[in-house]
């Protein structure tokens, strides 16, 4: 019965396909970051998963972008092991007179039409996974890096841009791209992931600690952005995405996001919800990160970081409470729980989407660092007190680990 109906709505899927094709871009002109989201993320891409026409389409548009560029660009064939599915990464190169490379990279794929193995949160639900936010905002990213260093001539370090397949597989792409690449020619590896939701000029920079010379090139990169965004610090240079394959290598990382929203692996994370303009400002910071990494022509001293704990959207503690958090810092002196997954600990303890956290047993929680930390200290089968402000009132869960 329940294959039966799945058949009857995936052919339904199918015709309102048909009906919505979004014609191609035209390519006779560089491509604004809106015109290259509303692309990768329409209906007739099907949600770009890994191995499928869609997937497919997405990686010969991004092709044709860089070619437009001048960056003579390169589809790298893979195969994702489970599954047997064969993708792409696509990349290409801008040269400088060091020898070597900064990476800036994002991934192309998502969730395709959704289903609990692929990781949609509503896996009953067989639609269209636009991925806008997740991640046709980040190629946008890359895409506007490219357009603007595609034809500097006096650069140190050159560019590799690349859009990775298969991250939503588990980071694939991005690790058959590393491992094929000798890491001493890479001087540091920059990783978009969902900058299309640019709130409160809001941003979390993760890696921070996975060089010594990155306080300065931060400092220095923010004075010369004027200060126009507030950076949320994560030291990690582990995380649910694609960086981490270069963290491996031992090479630095940057990791940019504006964080999870409510319509986080949905399929209403579409276009009409991506604030353009934002993708364009990050983009511009991270031009003046990268100016910064070119003063130093010797490269940069990579250091680790510690285990892959730490990561906000997709765990790695001992214990969570089944939430994800506001990572770009919205409120202060508290936690916004953006969203409190069904089911979990949280939401089983009454805890609500939008509530802000403010107590976890004794710790006063300021900032997700603190949060962090505070997780750190719990244990399975715990019974945590947590405040929580809802509006104007003071609730105390107790939420059983
Ligand atoms: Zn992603």
């Amino acid at each position: 019965m329940k294959r039966f109906l799945l058949i009857i709505s995936l052919s339904v899927v199918a015709a309102v396909v048909q009906a919505q094709q979004i014609k191609m871009p035209k390519l006779g002109k560089e491509l604004t970051s809106r015109e290259i989201v509303e692309y990768l993320a329409s209906d007739a891409l099907q949600g770009r998963l890994g191995g499928t026409k869609g997937d497919t389409l997405a990686s010969d548009f991004i092709y044709a972008q860089m070619k437009k560029l001048g960056l003579n660009p390169v589809k790298q064939e893979f195969t994702v092991k489970r599954g047997n599915v064969v993708t792409f990464n696509v990349y290409g190169k801008v040269e400088g007179s060091t020898g070597k490379y900064i990476v800036i990279g994002a991934h192309y794929d998502h969730l395709g039409l959704g289903g609990k193995e692929i990781g949609s949160r509503r896996p009953d639900t067989v639609a269209v996974h636009n991925g806008a936010d997740d991640n046709a905002s980040g190629v946008a990213g890359v895409l506007h890096l490219a357009k603007h260093y595609a034809k500097e001539k006096n650069l140190e370090h050159g560019f590799i841009f690349v859009a990775f397949g298969a991250e939503e597989r588990g980071i694939v792409g991005s690790k058959h791209f590393a491992e094929n690449m000798d890491p001493k020619s890479v001087v540091a590896m920059v990783n978009f992931d969902m900058i299309g939701n640019l709130r409160n000029n809001a941003i979390t920079l993760g890696g921070t600690g996975t060089a010594k010379e990155m306080d300065d090139i931060i400092y220095w990169a923010e004075k010369e952005n004027w200060n126009a965004l507030k950076i949320t610090r994560s030291a990690q240079g582990h995380g649910p995405s694609d960086h981490t394959s270069f963290y491996a290598k031992n090479i630095p990382v940057f990791y940019i996001t504006t964080g999870a929203t409510e319509d986080y692996h949905t399929p209403d994370d579409d276009s009409y919800k991506i604030r353009f303009g934002g993708i364009d400002s990050v983009a511009n910071f991270v031009k003046c990160l990268v100016n910064q990494i070119q003063k130093y022509p010797q490269g940069l001293t990579f250091t680790e970081t510690g285990s892959p704990e730490a990561s906000p959207m997709r765990g790695g503690f001992k214990v969570s409470l089944g939430l994800m958090p506001d990572v770009t810092g919205q409120v202060e002196n508290g936690l916004r729980a953006d969203m409190v997954v069904k089911g979990k600990p949280a939401h089983k303890a009454g805890m609500k989407n939008g509530d802000v956290i403010v107590q976890v047993n004794d710790i006063k929680i300021k900032d997700i660092e603190v949060y962090m930390k505070a997780l750190g200290t719990l244990e399975k089968g715990d019974l945590v007190k947590v405040k929580v402000l809802r509006g104007a009132e003071e609730i105390v869960l107790n939420v059983q680990l």
